[in-house]
């Protein structure tokens, strides 16, 4: 069966294509992606603005999916689009559209959480099966799940300030590194020393699960005002971030007895946090090539699990929410 996936939470129009078999797997077929660059001239993501592109472009942005895919869109068996959380004029679009075709398809619709698709972006390497944990690793969010069962998520831990991604582009911007912070760390740390800083390990010694960032963004910016090379910073930054996510999931899958870690999120692209997740001897599934960042396919992914699983279809008046935390405990 075929699973249409639209994700339209903020600034990216991505859509989608995943072929769902009788036994569950699952295999992406395409995943079209156009990423708005008028908000460039304004340092920041304008809602307004947004809104308007994704309008613009959901159409085409679909076609061109389904084309990849070499299929129609008669083909399609369902169709899932992200609700929330994001901007919910954006989100708006591709809800709407998305509901407009299932409705003129007559295929079920299903409302899909962003962080649920976040996490099921790993379902293209592998097959999900709960109890394992899964961490969120994007531009707004450091969050830290249990998944007990399938569609079951406990929080266990979260940032208390900001998120890795959040902390990897700010401190890209003050080392002048340039945007987005992410890859321009990961690109510069190839060539830099990681102990030439040092960084105190955020909340050493905490008995729970949380993560901080805050602390080593102000120790990056002494560091920098103090002539350290950026080089330098951003092999020492990237280190004790990495080393802060990886030691603190390792503690919260001894707490819970998991032996798999799902690790999403723009932040699961950096080649140094893989490498040292994939050190831990917990099994570690990471998204695919091009699933780590907001897309379509993501979503597409968590709607042909809702599909394989046989949950009940959303309704078509669900609505977009800005906030909506994806904890069910
Ligand atoms: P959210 O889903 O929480 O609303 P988002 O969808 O905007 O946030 P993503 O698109 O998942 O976030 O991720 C973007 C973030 O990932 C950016 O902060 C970026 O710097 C970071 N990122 C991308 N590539 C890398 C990398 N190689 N290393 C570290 N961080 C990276
Ligand atoms: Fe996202």
């Amino acid at each position: 069966r075929l699973v249409l996936g639209i994700d339209t939470s903020c600034d990216d129009t991505g859509v989608g294509v995943v072929e769902l078999a009788p036994d569950g797997s699952v295999r992406v077929r395409s995943n079209r992606i156009w990423s708005q660059t008028v908000h460039a001239q304004y340092g920041g993501v304008m809602p307004e603005l947004a809104s308007r592109e994704h309008v613009e472009r959901i159409a085409q942005i679909a076609a061109e999916a389904l084309d990849e895919a070499g299929h129609t869109l008669g083909d399609l068996d369902a169709v899932a689009a992200t609700s929330g959380p994001g901007l919910v004029g954006a989100l708006l679009v591709g809800l709407m559209y998305g509901k407009g075709v299932a409705q003129a398809l007559d295929v079920p619709f299903y409302a899909a959480h962003h962080l649920e698709g976040h996490i099921f972006a790993a379902a293209s390497e592998a097959e999900l099966r709960a109890p394992y944990l899964a961490l969120v690793v994007s531009g707004g969010h450091t969050h830290l799940f249990d998944v007990p069962r399938s569609g079951e998520y406990v929080l266990v831990g979260a940032t208390k300030d900001d998120a890795a991604g959040e902390a990897f582009d700010k401190v890209a911007r003050l080392a002048g590194l340039g945007y987005p912070g992410g890859p321009a760390i990961s690109e510069a740390a190839t060539r830099g020393d990681p102990d030439a800083v040092a960084f105190k390990v955020p909340l050493q010694g905490q008995k729970g699960f949380d993560f901080s960032f805050s602390g080593l963004k102000t120790a990056a910016l002494l560091a920098h005002r103090a002539g350290a090379a950026p080089e330098d910073l951003a092999a020492s930054f990237q280190q004790m971030a990495v080393r802060t996510l990886v030691n603190t999931t390792l503690r919260a899958a001894e707490a819970t007895g998991r032996a798999t870690v799902v690790v999403s999120g723009g932040v699961a692209a950096n080649a140094a946090l893989r490498a040292a997740f994939q050190a831990t001897g917990l099994r570690v599934v990471f998204p695919g090539r091009g699933l780590n960042t907001d897309n379509g396919a993501m979503i597409a992914l968590a709607g042909a699990a809702a599909l394989h699983e046989g949950r009940a279809a959303s309704s078509l008046s669900e609505g977009a929410v800005a906030y909506a935390p994806l904890a069910t405990a």
